[in-house]
């Protein structure tokens, strides 16, 4: 096919020979994009195309999805299981009996020898809600240990934890359509344009339609953040002051809806004497920003007839990452824009499922957001699936980012990773690995066999990809939608459905507890558990949903198509059927930039890469546009330190050090720097990642850097290679 010019020099684009489509949802981010995946006479898929009929994105796709084909075919994908004794020894090719008869044993001696929690299960964001709910089944239902839970604790836990602190439940109440109704957009911590491409072109249109005043709260001059009327570059760590402060403008200027408050909040009298505290004078002080624009963003607020706020990873990778949450709930909830078409309080998240781990993986609670704590739930869960009540745990156990530490203390001997990357996605580097080190036994179970954490494995498990399997996803907006199969898996990798199923064939169990073998009826139990929940299936099938490209619950008898938003009718989930608004005093906990270390050092996405690169890594074209570790330095500070464009540095914080490629730009503060997280060996040698006392969610965005000019700037090419090699 030819594109623009015909004559001199066409742009050539090929034709793929397609014989069929097969309809999936793509499994990078949440955004929820619907892709049709191309298949050739043989059916090896040549192509992807966004499906033009789907509400999420209407036949668009970033550039991840546009090659998403090109993952099938990739390089190092684990084709069969390995295992070895000892993690220094080289893996041997095994069968798959051999290689679960070892998983199976090990788990059973760690938890005989040391008690049943010494055995810790911690899996991801991006398998199907299906497999969440198998994998819950089988550590909460027969293995036991509590010590169970998701890399979502790196992205998403402080969302979790506001929406439950503020309104008795997870769940965001909002959807994309509300950018269609809304009168003013706040966007606190949110790259949008890089890190949800599509869901930026919702709100784009949106704007271009309506022309309503969008405000980003960024300490970075983010493509959202140019994007913006108004940029509030705020002090790192500061976004709470800076609401607090937008709640006491609103409050003193009489712009809160008193009616709202009255009818469906608790706690407003400590509240606003909190927030009486922060005047804007004050705040100014502490986010660096000027008092004005404090209020004025506030008016534009508390004024507009619908306001609505989005956040992402600047709000929730902090120290204080479920306050920031809960202050944006604050926010809306004086304002009455929770359940109202264009007002609401929207976490943009992060994986493609990391919603439906929350749904019904069972790693904070029991299937649909039922809680350990609750007797009432945990007896019901037993009776469903038949097991002892006494067998499930009165709380949660530990989170991910606590599972590591009670390694290093020898509480935890046994490890089953499942598609998550510690050796490159949790903080500290140097510290997870000799962590990894001192595990008797270590299990990875993961599409790809070159995963860096595999390298500390005793058994590896290779699965099968997204579009190699079937299931749902969940995604920002509550809309579960459908990946039917397009291509088989690779060798004898197999879908961590049939994975789930095959280990727990080789436990005891009770004679009641059932592990049905195919997504279509691991969902109907689903459907049956979240009848009546605010996560209702009840009303959705496999085949409905990929009929209308994705449901969003509840979806039931009362809404058979789905809802787009919750609590309409101003009614919560926290017994009182109130929401609360909490005061939040402001606590400064963070690694601060000091004489040895004066740069804070900040963490975000680019649009090419996704997580840890395990995918994208060996995507050409993606690659190709991002293919090194750089860090943005403000021209100023480089000038000072002698540092020139493209040039080389060492980066060092009180962990480590990292090579990295300078790129001089006043997107960042003279006193601060960027890294993409993507890079192995890269920021998170770097970062401290202090936990937050809700979430245990880390900080990854504020630590302490100094930088370095390297002199042999060829053998520092040598060390930033490191990174880019895997
Ligand atoms: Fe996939 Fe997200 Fe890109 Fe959509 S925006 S194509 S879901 S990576």
């Amino acid at each position: 096919m030819l594109f623009g010019r015909h004559t001199k020099n066409p742009i050539r684009i090929p034709v793929k020979p397609v014989a069929k489509w097969a309809y999936t949802t793509c499994g990078y981010c949440s955004t929820g994009c619907s892709i049709e995946v191309g298949l050739d006479a043989h059916g090896h898929a040549v192509t992807a195309r966004g499906v033009a009929d789907a509400p999420v994105n209407a036949g668009k796709l970033c550039l991840k999805g546009i090659f998403k084909h090109e993952l099938f075919t990739s390089a190092n994908r684990g084709r069969v299981p390995l295992t070895r004794e000892r993690s220094y020894e080289p893996f041997r090719e095994t069968t798959w009996g051999t290689a679960l008869d070892k998983t199976a044993a090990e788990i059973q001696r760690i938890q005989s020898t040391y008690g049943r929690d010494a055995f810790a299960v911690v899996s991801t964001g991006q398998i199907m809600t299906e497999e969440f709910y198998t994998l819950g089944k089988l550590t909460r239902g027969v293995l036991g240990t509590n010590n169970y839970d998701g890399n979502t604790t790196l992205c998403m836990s402080s969302a979790v934890s506001g929406y439950k602190r503020s309104f008795g439940s997870d769940g965001p109440p909002g959807c994309y359509d509300d950018f269609d109704h809304t009168d003013c957009l706040l966007a606190v911590g949110s790259n949008l344009p890089e890190q949800h491409p599509v869901i930026y072109w919702r709100l784009k249109e949106a704007r271009d339609r309506r022309q309503f005043p969008l405000i980003v709260v960024d300490p970075r001059v983010t493509v959202f953040a140019q994007m913006a009327d108004m940029h509030l570059p705020i002090n790192p760590g500061t976004d709470v002051v800076l609401l607090n402060s937008l709640a006491h403008v609103i409050l003193k200027e009489n712009l809160h809806a008193r009616d709202y408050i009255a009818a469906h909040t608790s706690g407003f009298e400590e509240f606003s004497k909190l927030v009486g505290q922060y005047d804007p004078t004050t705040a100014a002080r502490l986010c660096g920003i000027d008092e004005d624009s404090i209020r004025n963003v506030a008016r534009l607020y508390g004024k507009a007839e619908a306001a609505m706020s989005i956040w992402t990873m600047g709000i929730n990778q902090s120290t204080h990452g479920s306050d920031g949450v809960v202050a944006i709930n604050n926010l809306n909830l004086v304002t009455g824009n929770i359940g109202k078409p264009g007002g609401t309080s929207l976490s943009i998240t992060g994986q493609c499922n990391a919603m439906g781990t929350r749904e019904f993986s069972s790693c904070s609670g029991l299937p649909a957001y039922r809680a350990l704590e609750n007797d009432a739930d945990r007896a019901f869960m037993a009776d469903y699936w038949g097991v002892d009540e006494e067998f499930f745990p009165t709380k949660r156990g530990l989170f991910q980012t606590d599972i590591f530490p009670a390694i290093e203390t020898g509480q935890i001997k046994g490890l089953w990773l499942i598609a998550t990357n510690p050796m490159s996605s949790m903080p500290n580097t140097a510290r997870i690995r000799k962590t990894l080190e001192k595990l008797e036994f270590l299990v990875v179970q993961d599409a790809y066999a070159d995963v860096e954490t595999t390298q500390y494995a005793h058994v590896y498990l290779p699965a099968a990809l997204w579009g190699e399997k079937e299931g749902v996803f969940t995604n920002t907006e509550r809309r579960v939608n459908i990946v039917r199969r397009a291509v088989n898996p690779p060798g004898a990798a197999k879908p961590d459905l049939w994975i789930f199923n095959a280990l727990a064939k080789r436990f005891t169990k009770p004679a009641k507890l059932r592990f049905p073998e195919t997504p279509a009826e691991v969902f109907e139990e689903m459907r049956t558990l979240s009848n009546g929940r605010l996560c209702d299936y009840s009303g959705m099938t496999h085949g409905a949903i990929e009929k209308n490209r994705g449901i969003q619950w509840p979806c039931n008898a009362a809404h058979p198509h789905g809802a787009p938003r919750l609590y309409t009718d101003g009614g919560f989930q926290h017994a009182d059927g109130k929401a609360k608004l909490i005061p939040l005093p402001f606590v400064d906990n963070n690694e601060r930039p000091d004489g040895h270390y004066p740069f804070w050092l900040n963490s975000g996405r680019v649009v090419e890469h996704w997580h840890t690169r395990t995918k994208t890594g060996k995507i050409g074209n993606l690659n190709k546009f991002s293919p090194t570790p750089y860090m943005e330095l403000n021209p100023s500070a480089a000038e000072r330190l002698g540092i020139r464009h493209m040039e080389y540095v060492r980066v060092v914080s009180r962990r480590s050090d990292a090579v990295v490629m300078a790129q001089l730009t006043e997107r960042v503060a003279p006193d601060a720097v960027f890294i993409p997280m993507h890079f192995h060996e890269c920021v998170n040698r770097l970062a401290l990642g202090l936990l937050d006392p809700h979430s245990r969610q880390p900080a990854f965005k504020q630590s302490a850097v100094r930088i370095e000019k390297i002199a042999d700037q060829k053998n520092a090419a040598l060390a930033n290679l490191v990174a880019r090699a895997y």
